[in-house]
């Protein structure tokens, strides 16, 4: 990895390789499972019209990727950024394969983005946008082979919107062909909540295996959207201070604890956590290097890096979003001793409660909240001990033993079904 050695931007898909590499290699794969596991099934790229409000069209570019297939269906989410590239959505879908691999369920790993700044899209030109993506990447989505799920900026309403694209076109409405929905559509009770209730879970065994006490515990935030700001609700619940959040604007700190409820209503009112009463303005490079116990990052990739690694004041960080942490930086973090809960893990509960939607979809079945959230703890619980022992018995972070887990399972699925023709 030299990544970092270069001013060039840190790519996603090479860390994704090198994490796979890792644990490839010391799973003493072989070397034509290998070669399979390294490079994604499918890569789709569309580009594609959409009629804007002014009259004009516009062209926009947008990508499916299926990363591997060998344990069922591929599944993963749709990000609408102006930042997307081909490579990163390769990483994300990668990384899905070993996310449901490490929580046991039966899904390949899948990804998909648009390039677009769904900000400067009136509520009508996103609809056009999100429903002619969709008629695009038809042939390759469908409820039993690729099923999306939201992501950065992608929400309910807009699975609402595929799902309607996707009914449309075979006559008849198919609930299971995205998850994340509302739940007037087929949506699951509690999957708005399950990235971050999936997180907290696995950072409570954390917090236990360290003997730390949660209730005294000091919490940064970084990344104010689903994932972060209901990560914040929810260890607020857990008894502890949030000090430090941010969104894409920058941060505010308050080494007292903040309000997350007024902190969520002011960013609704002003577009940003900025400026909120009563706390300091930081930059997002300070909520990452705030005196914290707990670290939870939640916005996007390449954040935690060889640069920062070394002032990370937390001793746990948990990764909600995905990516996160480069390599470099993972090892910086493993000599000093801060317990890493990788994303694959940390932030596998949206994509297991999206499983619970799929299968209530396909048996026309409605679950409570209660329990949907008992079905997630008992799945993230045992995914987190299971890795927690893998690290233990090799040595090696909690990374690294969640990818030795992951990648076993894949491959023993990929090998037992064998080379087709
Ligand atoms: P979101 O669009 O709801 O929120 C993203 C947040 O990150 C926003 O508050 C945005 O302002 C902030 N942000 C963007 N760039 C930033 C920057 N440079 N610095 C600080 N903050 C920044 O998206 P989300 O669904 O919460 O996803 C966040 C992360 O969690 C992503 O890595 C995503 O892949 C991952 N994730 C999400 C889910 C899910 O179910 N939503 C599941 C698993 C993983």
């Amino acid at each position: 990895m030299t990544t970092e050695q270069t001013t060039a931007p840190i790519n996603a898909w090479h860390v994704a390789q090198h994490q796979f590499d890792l644990a490839a290699e010391m799973l003493n794969l072989d070397p034509g499972l290998r070669r399979v596991l390294r490079e994604p099934r499918r890569e789709l790229t569309v580009h594609f019209p959409v009629k804007m409000d002014d009259g004009s069209v516009q062209v926009f570019t947008g990508y499916r990727v299926q990363h591997n297939l060998g344990r069922g269906p591929a599944k993963g989410g749709i990000r609408y950024h102006q930042d997307v590239t081909i490579d990163e959505v390769k990483a994300l879908a990668m990384w899905m394969t070993w996310k449901c691999a490490v929580v046991a369920i039966p899904y390949g790993g899948g990804k998909g983005g648009v390039i677009v700044d769904p900000k400067k899209l009136s509520k009508k030109e996103l609809e056009g946008l999100s429903r002619r993506f969709f008629t695009e990447i038809e042939v390759l989505v469908g409820p039993e082979r690729d099923i999306p799920a939201p992501d950065v900026n992608t929400t309910p309403q807009i699975m609402a919107w595929f799902m309607d694209t996707y009914s449309m076109h075979v006559g008849h409405t198919v609930p299971g062909v995205v998850t994340g929905k509302p739940i007037s559509l087929g949506g699951s009770e509690g999957r708005n909540e399950a990235t971050a209730r999936g997180c907290v879970y696995t950072i409570v065994e954390a917090a236990a295996h360290l003997g730390m006490d949660l209730n005294t515990a000091t919490v940064a935030v970084q990344g104010f959207g689903n994932a972060g700001n209901i990560a914040a609700t929810l260890m607020v619940e857990q008894g502890s201070k949030v000090v430090a959040v941010s969104d894409s604007q920058g941060g505010i700190r308050n080494v007292a604890g903040l309000d997350i409820a007024r902190v969520l209503q002011w960013k609704a009112e002003h577009g940003t956590v900025k400026g909120f009463p009563g706390a300091e303005d930081i930059t997002n490079a300070e909520v990452l290097e705030t005196e914290c116990d707990i670290l939870i990052p939640a916005a996007l990739e390449n954040q935690i890096t060889a640069r920062n690694a070394g002032s990370i004041k937390a001793r746990i960080v948990a990764e909600a979003a995905n990516g996160p942490t480069t390599p470099e930086a993972d090892e910086i973090l493993f000599e000093r001793g801060v317990f890493l809960i990788p994303d694959i893990l940390c932030n596998a509960g949206g994509v297991t409660v999206s499983y619970f939607e799929w299968v209530q979809d396909l048996n026309r079945d409605h679950w409570t909240e209660t329990e949907v959230n008992a079905k997630l703890k008992t799945i993230m619980v045992k995914a987190f001990h299971e890795v927690l022992a893998q690290a233990q018995q090799q040595g090696v972070n909690m990374r690294t033993g969640a990818y030795l887990n992951a990648v076993q399972r894949v491959a023993d699925a990929t090998a037992l079904r064998g080379l087709y023709p």
